[in-house]
């Protein structure tokens, strides 16, 4: 890897957080890491204090969109050691995501050795409370100042990271929507990409409005096909075994927790398919009594019980009596972020004291 110029902070913020009340998203740790895309080559390696970016107005990512990002989290053992969930995984998905929005790549082993030296410089910071972690934020935007929708030439890559306190997920009420979509087939819904939540955001207070938590997209040709929920993959268990996830089909975001969950569950003698599910489909098995349990999983809630969708004003009602496969899979990757479950499938990266240069 390229070497990394560092600059340590002067004064360290971390003795005005509060472990115990940390508001998500708002506090980030000391530093970042930051590196510029100029004449074709990733240059300026560096990890410095967190600092306000400086824009000209013309920057092409604020006029058409051409930013993703990822979000994943570094638990840490009851031992102290900070550790990553398949970060590997979070960087070709970075780079399935840039190369859709015309970006280049970041080379994946540095992406993966940035995150291991970041989160070993700032794991003071993961608090030392059973089920906290550290949110890790790369971005990368173009950085041209230039009108003009073409690509950029040059971009900006950083990685924040956040402490995060416990995350005790309530249960969520889903809006079926049959007026917007998220994505459609050759468009965007597979990219982590800034535009996609944009256009969520009106749908998803329409469905506020309506008492609702989030919105469960559906396919835009027909509103019959289950894609996903705002930022979490869905899956629904019937006859408390069977389980079915939305079949990758370009429209959907390819979760790194959705993957985790088909492999865990699958292990555990599931029955999990991933194949196209309609919304009907649904209905029809809970009128029969067969829906036994929904959830969601996502780096953020994990793992989120549904305790009801509403599809066209038909409500469907989920009991916590049926939560089998979502506390299983919950306590399975809480069990492997801890380090309290073996890692038998290797996806567990664990960061060692980093040796970094002053
Ligand atoms: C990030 C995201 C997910 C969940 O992916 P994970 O890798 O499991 O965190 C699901 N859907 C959307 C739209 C997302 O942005």
């Amino acid at each position: 890897m390229k070497d990394i110029k560092i600059t340590r902070t002067k004064q360290s913020r971390l003795s005005s957080l509060d472990f115990n009340n940390i508001p998500f998203g708002k506090v980030t740790s000391d530093h970042m890491f930051s590196a510029e895309y100029v004449d074709g080559e990733w240059i300026n390696y560096e990890i410095k204090p967190v600092e306000n970016l400086s824009l000209h107005p013309a920057n092409l990512a604020l006029h058409y969109g051409q930013s993703i990002f990822e979000g994943m989290k570094a638990s840490i053992t009851k031992e102290g050691v900070p550790m990553l969930l398949r970060p590997e995984m979070h960087a070709r998905r970075f780079n399935a995501s840039a190369t859709r929005m015309c970006m280049p790549t970041f080379p994946e082993d540095d992406f993966v050795e940035i995150l291991k030296l970041l989160v070993g410089m700032e794991k003071d910071w993961i608090p030392p409370v059973t089920g906290s972690a550290m949110y890790i934020r790369p971005i990368m935007f173009a950085k041209d100042a230039a009108l003009g929708v073409k690509p950029s030439d040059t971009y900006q890559f950083l990685v924040l990271t956040l402490p995060v306190g416990p995350y005790y997920s309530r249960p969520v009420k889903l809006f079926a929507e049959t007026q917007y979509v998220r994505a459609v087939e050759g468009g965007v819904g597979e990219a982590k990409t800034a535009g996609n939540y944009a256009a969520s955001l009106y749908p998803t207070k329409k469905a506020i409005e309506k008492g609702y938590d989030q919105v469960l997209w559906l396919d835009s040709e027909e509103f019959k096909y289950i894609h996903e929920v705002g930022t979490m993959n869905i899956f629904f268990v019937f006859n408390e075994k069977d389980v079915v996830t939305p079949a990758i089909n370009g429209c959907i975001l390819k979760g790194v927790t959705r993957n985790t969950a088909i492999h865990l569950l699958g292990e555990a003698g599931y029955n999990v398919k991933e194949r196209d599910l309609s919304i009907l489909e649904v209905v029809e098995a809970y009128d029969n009594g067969t829906l036994t349990e929904v959830f969601g999983t996502g780096t953020a809630a994990l793992v989120a019980h549904v305790e009801e969708i509403n599809y066209k004003g038909k409500r469907i009602f989920l009991s916590e009596d049926n939560w089998g496969a979502s506390e299983y899979l919950k306590a399975q990757i809480n069990g492997l972020r801890d380090g309290t479950i073996e890692d038998t499938h290797g996806w567990m990266v664990p960061i060692k004291e980093p040796v970094l240069a002053e």
